[in-house]
């Protein structure tokens, strides 16, 4: 009892994590994007393919709690409603799309420096714990992505390591830096890397906030705009830092079609020629990218945005996602399947790529 009373004062003040607010919001996207979401599209949505996601949140509701969240919570009320759920909502709005499988991952208590560290992460080992348990009434259904502890590389990568090798999880989503601000570029972080790359676990880096002083309107914080640019710049700082040179066995995923990156190699190439160049790197930005990241169709998007990503990476390395609950299953479906793919190439993101990938 006492445990479960410090347990949630500890998620009141723990802060609102990216896995815990919405990248859609609702209300407009479904305005904007109203051709995705077309009885036509749903039609085609419909098609016999079995369909894994790999960025599925799923949290207790204990955990969705926590400081306030860039956007108005008042459009997110039916994803926010979803978040914990398993039975009632996901498996139904799952089987009607035609999706087999969901990657689940786990809100967690992000750090901030106010407390014990060692109550967080056994906190956050408790909230593994869960998530495996949720996994292992269905394990035809889901499979896990661990939370980690990543405000402290050793104890992140040694519960990297307990989750995979004693929960059968498939690898981590962490959501972007540090309370404090760190990236995992740093040489600290490498205990981590070399973790993950002698468990051949893939490492999601989902959309975090960025810094307080980030230079943009009130809008443009969220989804809209800052989580994108600060998860591929943090991509890109993990790439400059040399971390595939020293772990080229390592696979970072991004979510939301590489958050701009595919449509970048070029630039990114043209650019590094004239720039400073305080690690020297063994390959182009643009090969990194190719080599040691894979992307998901996850949030909502144009069919020319994954055309793009697929033409500039390979249909090996994008996966289908949903980024469920704050896109439904029926949208992450139709913005798919409205996408002119061929049939191997379709299969490959559909499901054959995350079970390779995942060992699923
Ligand atoms: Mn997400």
């Amino acid at each position: 009892m006492k445990d479960e009373m410090d347990r949630r004062d500890f998620l009141r003040k723990a802060a609102f994590t990216a896995l815990t607010v919405p990248v859609a919001l609702q209300g407009g996207l479904k305005t904007a994007q109203a051709k995705d979401d077309s009885p036509e599209a749903s039609k085609q949505g419909a098609r016999p393919m079995k369909r894994i996601g790999i960025e599925e949140h799923w949290a207790s509701p204990a955990a969705s709690m926590g400081a306030e969240p860039p956007f108005d919570v008042n459009t997110v009320r039916i994803p926010l409603r979803r978040l914990g759920d398993i039975e009632q909502e996901r498996l139904p709005l799952m089987n009607e799309s035609g999706i087999a499988m969901q990657v689940l991952n786990a809100g967690y208590p992000r750090y901030d420096g106010q407390g014990d560290p060692n109550a967080v992460i056994a906190t956050i080992r408790k909230i593994n714990d869960s998530l495996a348990e949720t996994v292992r009434k269905h394990p035809d259904r889901f499979a896990a992505f661990a939370a980690l502890p990543m405000w402290d590389p050793k104890a992140a990568a040694d519960e990297l390591k307990r989750t995979a090798t004693q929960l059968g999880f498939k690898g981590t989503l962490i959501l972007g830096r540090t309370a404090n601000g760190e990236y995992y570029d740093q040489q600290k972080y490498w205990v981590f890397w070399e973790q993950a790359e002698e468990l051949g676990a893939p490492i999601y880096l989902h959309p975090g906030e960025p810094s307080p002083d980030f230079p943009g309107h009130l809008e443009l914080k969220g989804p809209i705009w800052s989580w994108g640019v600060e998860t591929a710049t943090h991509a890109l700082e993990i790439i400059g830092s040399g971390v595939f040179d020293a772990f080229p066995k390592t696979t970072l995923i991004l979510g939301h079609l590489g958050e701009s990156l595919p449509y970048l190699l070029g630039r990114l190439d043209e650019g590094y020629v004239m720039s400073h160049k305080p690690v020297k790197l063994k390959k182009l930005y643009s090969q990194y990218i190719k080599d040691n990241i894979v992307v998901t169709t996850s949030g909502k998007y144009k069919p020319e945005a994954l055309i793009c990503a697929t033409a500039a990476l390979g249909a090996d390395r994008v996966l289908f996602s949903v980024d469920y609950p704050w896109v439904t299953p029926e949208a992450g479906v139709a913005c798919f399947e409205n996408t002119p793919l061929s049939d191997s190439d379709r299969e490959k993101i559909s499901h054959l790529n995350a079970e390779r990938l995942l060992r699923l």
